[in-house]
């Protein structure tokens, strides 16, 4: 290594079809200048560059939208750029996210040879009739078909599913994770379907076209889903991801660890040096403000300490390694950043662990991750700090 680790998140922001569950950073448009946005994609790559000297490049995410739809050819022109500006780590992860449409599986051969080394496919699920629902363009057929392409073609192939869907139950899901885990991969994203504000789903379900899980049901899946994948050897090691030890996805490790990434292309996020920085969304905006001041940031700001420590718990505790809450307060200068008589209440009622200054959520305080932050983080208003939250005074109690 010679320098500090750093990861790149290029987003590509453009999809075939917008999904109705789908609140990222994606754009349906009639047709994409791939030459425009090559140049643009690297000019942005540039700008991170001259600002981020002398790193070494630990891994490279090319999520979105839909990156499947990247030509091979700009994909390997930003790979190439970007192992030019900083050094590659010999055992550099560059993953691209992938859907598993036909048109799209053709291309992973072309995506390897540009330098993929890893594909993370969203199947979403097995089942035609839950594909429909979630509005997604390929089939079941098609996803196991795009699958074998991928294992072909890639040493690491991970893929998502979506669960806690209205008709979900406990037979069903268990049938179709039993699947999952034989298909041969050795990282799985689990995601519970969310109703996200302003998406078509939640317009349906303010309509009543349909009403989702209620929490209990969702709990008892995800607690179902604790146990299967802990049974074949692919815990989670964070909230939605499972994976065989040793074959985590590196790149979101560094966001969860609180390392340095820097993110190029619309909606962007990055995380230099303390700095947050935040692209424009709309992809005209970001090309209109790349084209004015050599960037597309929308937004950059320099992080509290007291920010950066609250960022840095509220990602650590999604991982099942827990953090070292005082090397954490030690490295943003701040005396600690949790309230430690209520870690170790949590600890008593079993929704977390301690060892020393090391903390870890336990999959029964999981479920009550947001709750959980919420009581321990330190500063909190001093109205939220006076009473523990309702729903974790009714648990210590059981
Ligand atoms: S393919 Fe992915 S990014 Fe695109 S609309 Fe669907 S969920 Fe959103």
């Amino acid at each position: 290594m010679t320098g500090e680790p750093l990861a790149l998140y290029v987003h590509w922001p453009f999809c075939v079809s917008k999904c109705p569950y789908c609140d990222f950073n994606s754009h349906v448009r009639a047709s994409i200048d791939q030459d425009e946005w090559r140049e643009a994609l690297l000019a942005d790559l540039a700008y991170e560059a001259r600002l981020l000297p002398d790193r070494t490049l630990t891994s490279i995410f090319f999520g979105g939208g839909t990156p499947s739809l990247m030509e091979p050819a700009t994909v390997a022109a930003v790979i190439d750029t970007a192992t030019t500006y900083w050094t590659p780590s010999p055992d550099i992860e560059i993953t691209l996210e992938a859907n598993p449409n036909s048109v799209e599986a053709a291309r992973f051969a072309d995506l390897a040879v540009a330098g993929v080394n890893r594909l993370s496919l969203g199947l979403q699920s097995f089942d035609d009739e839950a594909l429909e629902f979630l509005g997604r363009a390929h089939s079941a057929r098609e996803g196991f078909r795009a699958l074998e392409v991928a294992q072909r073609n890639f040493r690491r192939v991970s893929f998502d599913l979506i669960y806690a869907l209205p008709r979900d139950t406990e037979d069903s899901w268990s049938a179709t994770l039993a699947q999952a885990l034989s298909l041969g991969t050795r990282h799985l994203s689990l995601y519970q379907l969310t109703i996200e504000p302003g998406t078509r789903f939640a317009s349906m379900v303010g309509r009543h076209d349909f009403e989702p899980l209620d929490g209990d049901r969702a709990a008892a899946l995800y607690e179902l889903t604790d146990a299967m994948t802990s049974e074949a050897g692919m815990p989670a090691y964070e909230i939605s991801n499972h994976a065989r030890p040793g074959h985590e996805s590196r790149h979101n490790l560094t966001y969860w660890r609180y390392g340095d990434y820097a993110g190029i292309g619309p909606g962007a996020h990055g995380r230099r040096e303390g700095m947050r920085t935040v692209r424009h969304k709309k992809p005209e905006n970001f090309l209109s403000a790349l084209a004015r001041n050599g960037n597309g940031i929308a937004e950059e700001a320099q992080l509290s300490p007291t920010e950066a420590g609250d960022e840095a718990l509220v990602m650590g505790l999604r991982l099942a390694e827990g953090i070292d809450a005082q090397a954490i307060a030690g490295r943003f200068g701040l005396l600690s950043i949790v309230d430690w008589e209520r870690v170790d209440r949590l600890v008593h009622s079993a929704h977390l662990t301690r060892e020393g200054q090391r903390i870890a959520i336990t999959s029964k305080g999981r479920l009550l991750l947001d709750a959980i932050l919420g009581e321990i983080a330190l500063p909190k208003p001093i109205s939220a700090a006076s009473e523990p939250m309702p729903e974790l005074l009714a648990l210590q109690e059981l």
